[in-house]
């Protein structure tokens, strides 16, 4: 979107209004993500941009207490009652015209207080936070995501809640993809045209799933991008008479949808996770590693903090089920050590955190992250060898003496290890942390009174 960079933000909002409505655009979405990972949002007539693009529209205080199923979890420090306003302002750089629709663009938002000053409970500033703390230290970080979603056609029968596969494999098969191959095609040229840049999209696993990467980009931009993309996937399975699920578990049988996080860290044009087969190279990338390692289980109750989230943390499936070890190229890890390569060049090499998915907040996650990975190069941490097995093979008694257990399995598990870590936590901030936290108790009495399928057929299109 062409538009001017230099003025104010109500003459850049009067341009932008024009140009949009010369596109023939009647509103722009302001979305944001909750504590949920649910992407929230509004959306204004593009002639009010010049206003809003200064002071925001109004949105509830509260909404840092929405739950997953959109009740609201009073209590917590300034969630007390239902009197409050806070602004959301768009973030006019990031402006997209919606290819998938045309009479919308998007934006990210920010929540600012009502007078405009910050507000504690706005999880882009967290993130914004974090980034300039790392700039201020000559760090920058990439960030690619890997998002895997499952297809389905739509219910034939409101009372049934089967599920009906849009494809059918074979895993990884071309031929999966064909009979969604109008909707894969949208999506492909969709992300394209809203400025996403797609690594590649393939049938994943399971039936019906599918799996599509973004290339690498700085953090906020990630978070911004991953937010876009669900729209425009969602927008294109619209279009063609399809549903996706990007709910970390679909249904208790199928296959986990995993949104794994690929971060390298960069210092003077250097990719400090540079290294081979025996993992990092430098200190600085092996403390990077040794830092999420560290902070594994605080972290998991970040990067995938829900109900369903725990339903998908089952060792065998790839998803990272346990703390305490990583591996290079170990696809059971939760760390997975991605090297360079002669072929690829050093500034391939990343790291993958596997316990991660569409419930997390992404810019919480995301700041989470390099929080505890950057922690680990500051206190030169030495991560331990790698392992390439699947320690979830091993006796319950080999693993303890590798120091190998489980991740928080429950709410109050999570809740535990991320109140002891004063890393993550800190990120996160008190108040954002006491709000965040209520909503995952919220969530967890509600779901103790039902079955984990019912749980997840409850919250399988909410992301
Ligand atoms: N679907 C797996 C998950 O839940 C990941 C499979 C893979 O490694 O791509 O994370
Ligand atoms: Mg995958």
């Amino acid at each position: 979107m062409t538009e001017n960079v230099t003025g104010n933000p109500s003459e850049r909002g009067r341009d932008l209004a024009a140009a949009l409505a010369a596109d023939g655009v009647a509103g722009l979405t302001i979305a944001w993500a909750d504590n949920n990972g649910i992407p929230r949002s509004r959306t204004v007539p593009v002639s009010a941009l010049p206003q809003v693009a200064t002071s925001g529209v109004g949105v509830t205080h509260l909404f840092a207490v929405f739950d997953t199923n959109d009740a609201i979890a009073f209590g917590s420090p300034g969630m007390q009652n239902a009197s409050g306003d806070v602004r959301l302002v768009p973030q006019l750089d990031r402006v997209t015209r919606l290819a998938g629709q045309p009479a919308f663009a998007w934006a990210p938002g920010k929540q600012v207080a009502a007078d405009g000053g910050p507000w504690a409970f706005d999880q882009r500033s967290v993130l914004e936070r974090v980034v300039d703390r790392l700039a201020a230290e000559d760090y920058t970080a990439l960030v690619g995501y890997e998002m895997e979603f499952g297809v389905y056609e739509p219910e034939t029968d409101p009372e049934d809640s089967e599920l009906l596969p849009a494809h059918h494999g074979p895993a990884y098969s071309p031929h999966a993809l064909l009979p969604i191959d109008g909707f894969v095609a949208s999506v492909m040229r969709d992300a394209e045209a809203n400025g996403l840049r797609l690594g590649q999209i393939h049938a994943e696993y399971g039936p019906a799933q599918v799996e599509l990467s973004l290339a690498a980009t700085d953090p906020l931009t990630a978070a911004d991008q991953q937010l876009l993309a669900r729209q425009t996937i969602l927008a294109a399975a619209e279009a063609h008479g399809l549903r996706v699920s990007f709910a970390p578990l679909p249904t208790l049988n199928g296959a986990g949808n995993g949104w794994h996080v690929h971060t390298s860290l960069w210092r003077h044009g250097d990719n400090l996770l540079a290294g081979g087969p025996e993992g990092p190279r430098g200190t600085a990338g092996a403390g990077y590693v040794a830092g999420l390692l560290r902070d594994l289980p605080a972290l998991a109750a970040v990067t995938a903090p829900s109900q369903g989230s725990l339903a998908r943390l089952r060792p065998g499936f790839f998803a990272g089920a346990f703390s305490g070890f990583w591996g290079v190229e170990n696809r059971e890890a939760p760390l997975r050590y991605v090297p360079g390569s002669a072929l690829l060049g050093e500034d391939h090499a990343n790291v993958e955190l596997k316990t991660s998915d569409a419930s997390a907040n992404p810019f919480l996650a995301l700041a989470a992250i390099l929080t505890s990975g950057v922690a680990g190069i500051e206190e030169n941490l030495v991560p331990p060898a790698p392992t390439a097995e699947d320690p979830g093979t091993w006796k319950k008694k080999q693993r303890a003496a590798a120091g190998i257990e489980k991740l928080p399995a429950t709410q109050a598990e999570q809740e535990e290890a991320l109140r002891g870590n004063p890393r993550v936590a800190g990120v996160l901030g008190e108040e954002l942390l006491e709000a965040f936290l209520a909503v995952r108790r919220a969530d967890a009495t509600w779901a103790a009174q039902k079955d984990t399928e019912e749980v997840l057929a409850a919250w399988r299109w909410k992301y």
